[in-house]
């Protein structure tokens, strides 16, 4: 499989010599205002701009949506990827949406499984935020807390798991012990409220999922691309050395391609 990572949790996956696109936020550097009651106020979003042509990215097979907040899928992607494109979303909910937008390929991936030619996607569950205090301020920006993960299984393939926004807590780690993925990639840029809660996964969290499969490799994305991630590259980077797991971790720049 190769894995391109384009730029915050967008990625082209190339898996069993089909091109997925993940979590698609194709908007201009700086289109977007800060999410509100986050870290870093005087940051737009993305924070950073596409590394690779708008061609590319949206020359794919199908589309993964993990979950429908503007950093996974926009105003820009809904416009810009063709209305036949083979759209996978969470739940029922956020399929009507998506065709309402026009999109005419849309199917709900399941828990049990879901086969798009050979290539079996299993959702998997994500809880996006860490503390119940966070429900509220959602609540108010009618924000969906609902997220989901994928794994990817093909007989000639690596299991992956794409864990999607997610804390840690019980559910991932039976994830990752029911189905024992060889590639795991998470979302890593630890983003959150400014009350200090947050909504994906810290540097701890990692570190506590990479013993709990101590054979798989880890690809961190979702960093350096919206106002309220608070870990960078670099700082990953350096606990991944001090707690020795670096050599199992990937930290892919806007634009390269790592393959297993
Ligand atoms: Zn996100």
């Amino acid at each position: 499989m190769k894995l391109k990572q384009i730029r915050n949790a967008t990625m082209i996956i190339t898996y069993a010599n089909k091109k997925f696109l993940i979590d698609p936020m194709l908007a201009e550097k700086g289109a977007y205002p800060p999410f509100p009651h986050t870290h870093n106020q005087h940051l737009n979003n993305p924070t950073v701009e596409l590394p690779v042509s708008m061609e590319e990215i949206i020359d794919v097979d199908a589309v993964i949506v993990t979950h429908m907040h503007l950093d996974h899928l926009d105003p820009a992607a809904m416009e810009l990827i063709p209305k036949d494109m083979k759209m996978f979303a969470q739940n029922e909910d956020e399929a009507d949406e998506m065709k309402k937008a026009g999109f005419n390929n849309v199917e709900v991936l399941k828990e049990e499984g879901t086969l798009f030619g050979d290539v079996k996607l299993i959702k998997t569950p994500a809880k996006h935020y860490s503390a119940d205090s966070i429900l509220d301020i959602y609540r108010e920006l009618q924000f969906t807390h609902l997220a989901s993960g994928v794994i990817f299984n093909h007989p000639k393939e690596k299991s992956l798991y794409i864990m999607g926004d997610t804390v840690w807590y019980d559910e991932i780690k039976n994830v990752l012990e029911k189905y024992n993925p060889e590639i795991v990639v998470v979302n890593a840029g630890n983003a959150g409220f400014d009350d200090g809660t947050y909504l994906i996964l810290s540097k701890d969290d990692l570190f506590e999922a990479t013993k709990v499969v101590p054979n798989a490799k880890f690809v961190a994305t979702h960093m350096e691309a919206v106002n309220h991630a608070t870990v960078s590259r670099d700082e990953l980077r350096e606990y991944s050395e001090e707690k020795g797991f670096a050599n199992r971790l990937s930290i892919p720049a806007d634009g390269e391609t790592i393959e297993f």
